[in-house]
């Protein structure tokens, strides 16, 4: 872990806000922090932190009005730590630029695993054409276009393969239903949820060992999907 990978934690409760540093220290991250939207818009401006852990609910703002404002200016990876569970919000916060979003309570492994994800994330952002992802039995070897599950190929309609391409590039990560259909169709293709799910379907019943439980990519009801955290090397 890189030591100088320094986090902004902005949360109002002093008790949350302790307790996260505490994590985040004890795994060699440098933290900072405060309590309110105007500091952190400041502070995320003047001290480039590289990643964000963000609770919506502020004294001064609320959280979604920050993240527009950073993303008018700053690709910093955003987290939202919040009590609000509602999918609504989680889709909100996902399509105004936050980079996952993590309900409390939530546990520290999830919460690193988060971490991770989005920093590599951040990292990767330019793009790799000739990535191998890998991870529990599966291998996505992206400038071979080749697909395997403990070694066998699997074979996937182009349109499949692209879905988990996309996946794979943002692993650990969820994705909503917008973002998905705007990065494989486009803006104004007229796509709905419907032809994900049905693409969904057909990956799961050729990638997963038991479909109805699949253990690559998990559905967030009414939010998105999510690949399980993977490797990534570059070619
Ligand atoms: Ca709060």
């Amino acid at each position: 872990m890189n030591s100088m990978t320094t986090i902004l934690i902005v949360e109002d409760d002093e008790r949350i806000r302790n307790a996260l540093r505490a994590i985040l220290v004890a795994c060699g991250y440098s933290v900072q922090e405060t309590g309110n939207a105007r500091t952190a818009l400041a502070m995320t401006a003047s001290h480039n932190p590289d990643l964000m852990l963000l609770d919506l609910g502020l004294p001064d703002g609320d959280g979604m009005e920050l993240i527009r404002s950073v993303r008018g200016w700053s690709q910093v990876p955003i987290i939202v730590v919040s009590a609000r569970g509602h999918e609504r919000d989680k889709v909100e916060a996902l399509d105004s630029g936050a980079d996952d979003y993590i309900t409390k309570p939530f546990g520290t492994d999830e919460l690193l695993a988060r971490i991770r994800a989005a920093l590599r994330h951040g990292r990767a952002r330019s793009g790799n054409a000739a990535a191998v992802y890998q991870g529990k039995g599966l291998k996505v070897d992206a400038g071979r276009r080749l697909v395997t599950v403990d070694g066998q190929p699997v074979h996937l309609t182009q349109t499949e393969y692209r879905i988990v391409l996309l996946l794979c590039r943002h692993s650990g990560r969820v994705l909503t239903y917008d973002f998905m259909i705007r990065e494989l169709w486009g803006p104004f293709s007229g796509c709905d949820t419907q032809i994900l799910r049905v693409n969904m379907a057909n990956i799961r019943r050729k990638l997963e060992r038991d479909p109805s439980m699949p253990e690559y990519i998990t559905t967030e009801i009414g939010v998105g999907y999510r690949m399980i955290e993977l490797d990534t090397e570059s070619e």
